[in-house]
C-alpha cells in the first residue's frame, strides 16, 4: 500500500475456520498485483496436488498504486488452473481493488475447504465466515441479489460470487466480480467451488488519505495522468465503440475466427459489429473504480419468460469483442438476439465465455465428423443452431453423462478422449482467443505464462513487425511479456498500458514519497518474469512440449497460410530467450 513499507497479507484456513493477518516486508521486492501473487502462489502452492486439492490457495493482489491513479483498476488472482493444471492468472476490474485497498489488505489468501457452503465477508475490522446454504445452487446474478442485501457497505464493497458452473467445478469456471467484471478463463470459479466458497464480500470501510506533504505532487501528478487518458487518442476507441470496433476490421482482413476457424471472416460480421451493436442495443457505458473511460458497454436483450407467453423482461447484458467471437462468428451464430441469449446463460452460470465458445466450436465439428453421437449429446449440433448450444450449456451443468464430465475438462481433455485434436483449438492447454492475425497470435499465446492472448499481445506484433526478422519478431513479444510483468504488478487495466509508460510510472511513484527507479523497475519485471517461469517448471510445464492444432496453418490469415516449420523455428527462439533469462535470475 502507497503509505507503509510492508505488504498487508491476510491469510484465511478454511477448514480451520481461523485467519491471520501478516506485515510481510520481504515481499516489497515483488512491488504489488502479479509480483506479490506469485511470490505467495510459489510459498503455499502444493506442487505435488491437484489444482483442485483443498490444500490449495487462492490468491487476490492489489497493487501500491491501485485505484488513488486513474485506469489503476485491477486486481489479480492466482492459483493452480483447474483446465490447464498450470498456472492460474487472472485479472479483474470492478470494484474489488478499491474495496481491498480500504479495507486494508494488499493480498488475501484463502486455503482449505468449508464442511459447508459458505460465503466470506471482510472488512477492516472483521473476517468472517458465514453460511451460504441460501445460496449454493443459485445462479451469480441470483446469488449477488442476495449478498447485497445482506452484506453492508454499498458503493464500497465488492461481491465476488460463483454460479452452478463453479459449484460443478466445470474446469473453466470463473468468478463474477460486481456483475460485469470477472476473472475469467483459468478455472478460478472452480476453485472456489472445491473449497464450498460460494462467494466473498470485501467492503472497503476504511480511509487512507494521501499524506498531507505528497498532496501537492500527487494531485498534480493525477491531473497530467488523467489528461492523457481522457484528452489524447490514447483510450478514445474504448469508450467510443468499446473492443468491438475489432469484429469488422478483423473481419476484413481475414482475421475473425469463423466456425472453428474453418474461416477468418464472417458472412453476418456486420450485424455482430460494434457499430451494429451501438446503433441498435446499447444503452449505457459503464466503468470500474477509478476509471474514467468506461469501456464496458452494455447492451439490451429482450426475452419471453415462457413459451407461447406474452411476457417479456428487458436484460441488460454486457458485451465486447472477444464475447462476440466466441459466441458470435465462432460458433456460426449470426444475430444479436442469438448471441444474447447464449452469453446471457453463460454468465449466469458463470462459465468463461471464450472457454465455453471455442469447445463449442470444436463440439460442433467433433459431431460432425461423427465422434460424438446424438444420444449421448441429447441434441442435434451445427454451426449457428443456437437451441442445441443451450441444449449443451445445460448438460453442462447438470453432468448428465460421461460425455458432459469430460466436456467440463475443456476442449484438450474433451479431444484427447473422443479424437479431433487437429481441430481443437487450444494453446498451452488453453482454448484460442479471437485473433487469427498470423505467427504472432499464435506463439504469443502458446508461449505466455499463462496462455493467453494478454500475456503479450503477440497478435499486435502482427500488425507492427516483420516476421521475416525472426530474431526481431520474437524478441517484441518477449520483450512485451516482461513489460507486461510491471503493469501487472502496478495492476493497472492493459487498456491503459501506453498512458504507464516507464518514466510516467516511475513519477507517479515518486509524486507519492516511493522512490523507484527505471531501472529497478526494469529488473523488478524480469525478476517477476523469472519467478512465474519457475513455477511452471515445477508444475511440469515445458515449452518444449507446446502443441499447434494443425488447422492454424490449413486457414488462412491476411498474407496466406503459416507454415508450422516457421513457427516451430519461432518457438526455438523464445525457448533459446526464456532460457538465458533463467540463467541470468538463477
Ligand atoms: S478501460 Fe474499461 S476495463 Fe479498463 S479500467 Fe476502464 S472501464 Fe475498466
Amino acid at each position: 500500500m502507497f503509505n507503509r513499507e510492508y505488504i498487508r497479507v491476510l491469510y484465511i484456513d478454511l477448514s480451520t475456520r481461523t485467519f491471520d493477518i501478516k506485515d510481510r516486508a520481504d515481499l516489497s521486492l515483488y512491488l504489488g498485483g502479479v509480483g506479490i501473487a506469485s511470490k505467495l502462489l510459489d510459498e503455499e502452492l502444493q506442487y505435488d496436488l491437484s489444482p483442485l486439492d483443498v490444500e490449495q490457495p487462492i490468491i487476490f493482489a492489489i497493487g501500491a498504486l491501485s485505484t488513488i491513479y486513474p485506469v489503476v483498476t485491477k486486481t489479480v488472482c492466482m492459483f493452480r488452473s483447474p483446465l490447464t493444471g498450470n498456472l492460474g492468472e487472472s485479472y479483474a476490474g470492478g470494484r474489488l481493488a478499491m474495496s481491498m485497498l480500504y479495507s486494508g489488505y494488499d493480498a488475501i489468501v484463502i486455503k482449505g475447504q468449508a464442511n459447508r457452503p459458505v460465503y466470506l465477508s471482510i472488512g477492516s475490522r472483521h473476517v468472517e465466515i458465514k453460511n451460504a446454504d441460501p445460496i449454493w445452487g443459485t445462479t451469480t446474478e441470483e446469488s449477488a441479489r442476495y449478498l447485497r442485501e445482506m452484506e453492508e457497505g454499498r458503493g464500497l464493497r465488492s461481491i465476488v460470487r460463483i454460479g452452478q458452473a463453479g459449484e460443478s467445478q466445470i474446469r473453466f469456471a470463473n468468478l463474477n466480480v460486481d456483475t460485469y467484471r470477472h476473472f475469467g478463463r483459468l478455472g478460478a470459479g472452480a476453485v472456489f467451488g472445491s473449497k464450498n466458497l460460494k462467494a466473498l464480500v470485501i467492503n472497503g470501510e476504511n480511509n487512507y488519505p494521501i499524506p498531507k506533504e505528497n498532496f501537492k505532487n500527487y494531485r498534480k501528478m493525477y491531473k497530467e495522468i488523467y489528461d492523457k487518458v481522457v484528452n489524447t487518442e490514447i483510450m478514445e476507441k474504448y469508450h467510443d465503440l468499446g473492443t468491438p470496433v475489432n469484429v469488422k476490421q478483423l473481419n476484413d482482413k481475414q482475421g475473425l475466427p469463423t466456425r472453428n476457424l474453418t474461416s477468418g471472416s464472417f458472412e453476418y460480421a456486420d450485424e455482430l459489429s460494434g457499430e451494429s451493436f451501438a446503433k441498435e442495443r446499447l444503452v449505457r457505458k459503464l466503468a470500474c473504480v477509478a476509471c474514467p473511460v468506461g469501456c464496458i458497454h452494455i447492451g439490451q436483450y429482450r426475452r419471453m419468460f415462457a413459451d407461447r407467453s406474452h411476457e417479456y423482461e428487458t436484460l441488460n447484458v454486457s458485451y465486447d469483442y472477444e464475447l462476440i467471437f466466441a459466441l458470435g462468428s465462432f460458433i456460426g451464430i449470426s444475430s444479436k438476439d442469438e448471441f444474447f441469449e447464449l452469453l446471457e446463460k453463460v454468465e449466469a452460470y458463470g462459465m468463461d465465455v471464450i472457454t465455453m465458445g471455442v469447445l463449442l466450436g470444436w463440439l460442433t465439428e467433433a459431431y460432425k465428423n461423427g465422434l460424438i453421437k446424438e444420444e449421448d449429446l441429447g441434441t442435434h449440433l451445427e454451426f449457428g443452431y443456437t437451441e442445441g448450444y443451450s441444449k449443451v450449456l445445460e448438460g453442462l451443468i447438470s453432468a448428465r453423462n460421461e460425455l458432459y464430465q469430460t466436456l467440463a475438462l475443456g476442449t484438450e481433455a474433451a479431444a484427447d478422449e473422443y479424437g479431433g485434436k487437429e481441430y481443437a483449438m487450444t494453446l498451452g492447454k488453453h482454448e484460442m482467443t479471437g485473433y487469427h492475425t498470423g505467427y504472432g497470435a499464435v506463439l504469443g499465446q502458446a508461449v505466455g505464462t499463462r496462455h493467453s492472448h494478454l500475456d503479450n499481445a503477440g497478435y499486435a506484433v502482427d500488425q507492427t513487425v516483420d516476421v521475416k526478422e525472426k530474431d526481431k519478431f520474437v524478441d517484441a513479444i518477449f520483450q512485451e511479456e516482461i513489460t507486461r510483468c510491471l503493469s501487472n504488478s502496478l495492476v493497472i487495466c492493459l487498456f491503459a498500458r501506453n498512458v504507464y509508460d516507464l518514466e510516467t510510472t516511475v513519477r507517479a511513484f515518486n509524486a507519492i514519497g516511493i522512490n523507484k527507479s527505471e531501472d529497478e523497475l526494469k529488473d523488478i519485471a524480469e525478476r517477476i518474469y523469472a519467478l512465474k517461469l519457475e513455477i511452471k517448471r515445477k508444475m511440469g510445464f515445458d515449452f518444449k512440449s507446446l502443441r499447434f492444432p494443425k488447422r492454424f496453418f490449413e486457414t488462412p490469415y491476411r498474407y496466406g497460410k503459416m507454415d508450422e516449420e516457421v513457427m516451430q523455428d519461432l518457438l526455438s527462439r523464445y525457448i533459446a530467450k526464456v532460457e538465458s533469462l533463467v540463467a541470468k535470475n538463477a
